[in-house]
């Protein structure tokens, strides 16, 4: 059973690890389905994947090529945690 401290502890060792601040969905893609991993979370559940960037404020460079989950967009754009409501 995962709990809410996993999940934040899992994103915020994302960003920490890519050296990013915040993540941002490319454009205004409405995702798309996939099995693959969600890069930020590490979800193996299948679902909606969301094609993102973040900036790296040392490196001066955006990163791409992000593929994240709903739940780490809802957390990240809303400060909304899965599973609740
Ligand atoms: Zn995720």
């Amino acid at each position: 059973m995962e709990t809410e401290n996993d999940f934040t502890e899992k994103v915020s060792k994302f960003f920490e690890l890519e050296g990013i601040l915040s993540l941002s969905i490319d454009g205004d893609n409405e995702g798309f389905f996939s099995w693959n991993n969600c890069d930020c979370c590490k979800s193996k559940l299948g679902g909606n994947r969301f094609d993102c960037s973040g900036y790296n404020e040392k490196a001066k460079a955006i990163q791409a090529g992000y593929q994240v989950c709903e739940d780490c967009i809802q957390y990240i754009y809303n400060g909304e945690l899965p599973g609740l409501g």
